[in-house]
């Protein structure tokens, strides 16, 4: 899945053209810059790709999920429901905002469930948050019916799932703001990036603003911008954005071989009976950087995934049991371990992490099992892993 396969003489060319100049920084150095504005540029061709009307990079994914908290106005004691099946990224920006995340569901499609939501609504919910896992997209159209509904704003985490679309539609463009991250496991990489995207002319003024700092970014002389908010450094290097524009520009390509790969592969097991795949809303606009299953059961996908490993079929995960993407093995968060108290913690409604229980989305995590697709497999490569899963998972 991830830009890092693809990474050769087009990024060189961009960081060269950065180090060439020696400009580092992306504002400003106008005279010594030789006409390179990676940073803005990428933002650019973003905005276009996507297409959306504002586009911010900044320094991580994590960054943009601040950014986009923050510049709607989401902050000390709001309530945010989040899924509990995420990269824990998402659940960090809210507490650090000093916002209070509330799990809900997920269904089939191993995304936040719009079934869900109504019931975790308080007076102090101001916004959802979903996240397309694993490339491919939460039910999100009927997310943000949710949210008009309940008047709540809709920030969507994309951060794993860039191309990918609803209906022609990208995921990432659907709420008021949207997440994206270029760390080095995601789709494209900067080595590491982020960048929130929105069509709404204020957010992105005030998100573009608080990741520097609160400069207004008016008029062309650094020093005499004005500094109406206060912010912080969330700014990207030129280095990174350079990295970023080679393989932004790469996109279509990988997201081809993706598809082609995944489709290979899937095509490959669906006589198995005992092998049910992940909800995809829109099949057609799936990123494909994994491909998700659902086993019978627990002892099945335990089994499954112990076999698979043992079949030399690399690159699978079990969620439910590793410690990365699930809240059962997020014991940091459910014993509130942190380098020093969180605001957060101090309120009387700050709830009790380790007495969260989502049965529902047990359910589904209990049986799931990720594989991730490779760009640089050959075809024979793609048809012996066929073959190999298939001797494993025909048993279920
Ligand atoms: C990777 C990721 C992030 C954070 O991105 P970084 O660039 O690593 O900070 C946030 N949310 C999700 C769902 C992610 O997968």
């Amino acid at each position: 899945m991830p830009g890092f396969e693809v990474f050769g003489d087009e990024e060189r060319k961009e960081v060269q053209d950065v180090l060439k100049t020696g400009v580092l920084f992306r504002y400003g150095f106008d005279g010594a810059r030789n006409d390179h504005w990676k940073a803005r540029t990428f933002e650019a061709e973003l905005s276009r790709y996507l297409p959306v009307a504002h586009c911010h990079l900044c320094s991580s994914g994590t960054a943009a999920v601040s950014l986009a908290l923050a510049a709607c106005g989401i902050g000390a004691g709001d309530e945010v429901i989040v899924p509990p099946f995420t990269f824990i990224a998402t659940v960090e920006g809210v507490l650090m905002a000093g916002a209070i995340p509330v799990f809900a569901d997920i269904d089939r499609t191993l995304c936040l469930s719009p079934d869900g939501i109504a019931e975790h609504v308080t007076p102090r919910t101001r916004a959802v948050m979903p996240v397309h896992m694993c490339g491919s997209m939460a039910r999100i159209d009927e997310l943000a019916a949710v949210c008009r509904e309940h008047r709540l704003t809709l920030i969507e985490d994309a951060c794993q799932a860039l191309g990918a679309t609803l209906h022609g539609k990208a995921v990432g463009t659907f709420g008021r703001m949207g997440c994206f991250s270029f760390d080095p496991v995601k789709t494209i990489t900067c080595g590491e990036g982020g960048a929130v995207v929105t069509d709404d002319p204020e957010l992105y003024r005030i998100a573009d603003s608080v990741a520097d700092h609160g400069h207004d970014h008016l008029g062309n002389d650094r020093g005499l911008e004005g500094h109406p908010i206060l912010g912080t450094n969330y700014r990207i290097s030129e280095l990174n954005a350079a990295v970023g524009l080679a393989q932004l520009r790469k996109l279509d390509r990988i997201l081809e071989v993706q598809r082609r790969n995944k489709d290979s592969i899937r095509g490959g097991l669906s006589h198995l009976s005992g092998v049910e795949f992940r909800e995809i809303p829109d099949p057609t606009g799936d990123s494909a950087t994994f491909l998700s299953f659902f086993l019978p059961d627990r002892d099945c996908a335990r089994k499954a995934i112990t076999d698979l490993t043992a079949a030399g079929v690399d690159g699978c995960f079990y969620w439910y049991d590793n410690n990365w993407h699930y809240l059962k093995q997020w014991h940091h968060l459910k014993d509130m371990r942190t380098a020093a108290e969180l605001p957060v913690a101090r309120y009387d409604h700050f709830p009790d992490y380790g007495a969260v229980t989502l049965p529902e989305s047990d359910g589904i995590m209990e049986r799931t099992i990720s594989m991730q697709i490779k760009l640089s497999w050959t075809e024979t490569e793609v048809s012996e892993r066929i073959d190999r899963m298939a001797r494993v998972l025909k048993q279920f």
